[in-house]
């Protein structure tokens, strides 16, 4: 169905429990992320600070994201929203039953938001997300960007805590954007697409239309185009770097993680790597 347009975003809550804190010099929660799954099956990310947890992306079943929250221990009632990238069906399979069952508010862009099959009561609770504008929820700030890839809003996003440590999220991107990277400055963590080893893509299954959409410039970002660009992202504070949507077909663990390692090492950096994988959550991963 149609959504209704447009919820406003809401105003600006300090995030006092953390602010009270450290006030009182108590040692404050870290910043959390851990990535349920992600590939072509399916993706989903929790990032929680405090009392505080977004789901980014609902791209298993309802049942199976259940599954997972429970593996890592978080109870979905615990979420305070429900951000999503883009509509393509890996990132929202179970989008329409998990917000209805959880009253789960949702933040997409309008073009996003056109395209969900929801419930009255969920499109009206909706929150429309504009490239460029930065949005409150629950303690954190959300600046979400526009992002190359062929659906019809697609965003990326850094998303701040209330104690200023920042995550960035570029799930399904065709290629490297001065405005996308422009946005992903001072990142604690970094969940970056790399979709596919260009060699295997080249030299595999896909039919060739398959391979020149992936290969695209809205297509998928490469292990190789994530490494060419990932000087531009680094920085003292970068803690993590989540290697994410990792094709099955085209790719391989190990592949992805010697490419982004080896720029990573040639830069001096010392952020950990951890690869996310389709079928078991990632540790949660901290920024203290
Ligand atoms: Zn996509
Ligand atoms: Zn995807």
């Amino acid at each position: 169905m149609a959504m209704p347009m447009p919820a406003q975003a809401p105003t600006l809550q300090p995030d006092l429990p953390a602010t009270l804190a450290t006030l009182a010099g108590m040692p404050r929660p870290p910043l959390r992320v851990v990535v349920l799954g992600s590939g072509s099956g399916g993706n989903a990310v929790v990032v929680e600070s405090g009392r505080h947890r977004l789901l980014i992306d609902a791209g298993f079943s309802s049942r199976e994201l259940g599954q997972r929250l429970a593996l890592v221990g978080v109870e979905p009632g615990s979420l305070a929203g429900l951000v999503l990238t883009h509509e393509h069906i890996d990132h929202i399979r179970g989008v329409a039953r998990f917000a209805r069952r959880h009253r789960l508010p949702l933040f997409a862009t309008a073009g996003t938001l056109r395209q969900l099959q929801v419930d009255a009561e969920t499109a009206a609770a909706a929150t429309v997300l504009r490239s460029g504008s930065p949005c409150e929820i629950a303690g954190f700030q959300l600046e979400p960007f526009a992002v190359p890839h062929d659906a019809r809003e697609p965003i990326g996003m850094v998303i701040q805590d209330g104690a200023g440590r920042r995550l960035g999220l570029v799930a399904d991107c065709g290629t490297h954007s001065h405005l996308a990277w422009a946005r992903l400055r001072d990142l604690d963590l970094m969940v970056l697409e790399t979709n596919h080893d260009l060699d295997m893509l080249r030299n595999g299954p896909y039919p060739w239309p398959l391979k020149q959409r992936v290969a695209g410039r809205h297509g998928h970002l490469s292990n190789r185009e994530a490494a060419d660009h990932l000087p531009e992202l680094l920085c003292d504070r970068l803690r993590w770097l989540v290697l994410y949507h990792l094709s099955r077909t085209n790719n391989l663990p190990a592949l992805a993680a010697a490419t982004l390692g080896e720029a990573l090492a040639r830069a001096g950096c010392g952020a950990r790597l951890e690869v996310s994988s389709q079928h078991q959550p990632t540790p949660w991963l901290e920024v203290t």
